[in-house]
C-alpha cells in the first residue's frame, strides 16, 4: 500500500488516502463529467479511507439530477478534487490529476458509459 497525498490547485483542500500503486484511471462520459474531462481513479474509497483536510468553507458542493452524486470542488481555485459516487453512495472517487506524483496522461485509461445511467 501507498500514501497518496492530493490537493486543489490553491492548497485549501488537501486530502490523502492509502492504495496499491495506481496503473490506471476513468473517464466519465455523463454530462458533469464529459465537461470537467478530469481522469478519475477507477476505484473508489469508503468515506472512512479519505482523510480530507480542508479550510472552513473551501470544500463546495455541486448536486444535480437525483442529488445523489457529490461533486466537491475548492470555492477559491474551482479545482474539482474528488466526487461521491452515484452508485456507492459513501464512497468516493478521487481526480488523479489532483495527486502528488501522479501522471494522468502516462496512464491507461478506460470509458465509463456514466451517459446511459
Ligand atoms: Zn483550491
Amino acid at each position: 500500500m501507498t500514501t497518496y497525498n492530493g490537493s486543489c490547485h490553491c492548497g485549501d483542500i488537501r486530502f490523502s488516502f492509502e492504495h496499491d500503486e495506481i496503473t490506471g484511471g476513468l473517464h466519465c462520459n455523463c454530462s458533469i463529467c464529459i465537461r470537467k474531462g478530469a481522469l478519475m481513479s477507477d476505484f473508489t474509497i469508503p468515506a472512512k479511507d479519505l482523510q480530507i483536510d480542508a479550510k472552513p468553507g473551501a470544500l463546495t458542493l455541486y448536486k444535480f439530477g437525483s442529488g445523489v452524486a457529490k461533486h466537491y470542488f475548492c470555492k477559491q481555485c474551482s479545482i474539482y478534487p474528488f466526487n461521491e459516487t452515484l452508485r456507492m453512495p459513501g464512497h468516493f472517487r478521487v481526480n488523479l490529476g489532483c495527486i502528488d506524483g501522479v501522471d494522468p496522461f502516462s496512464l491507461e485509461s478506460k470509458v465509463f458509459d456514466g451517459k446511459s445511467l
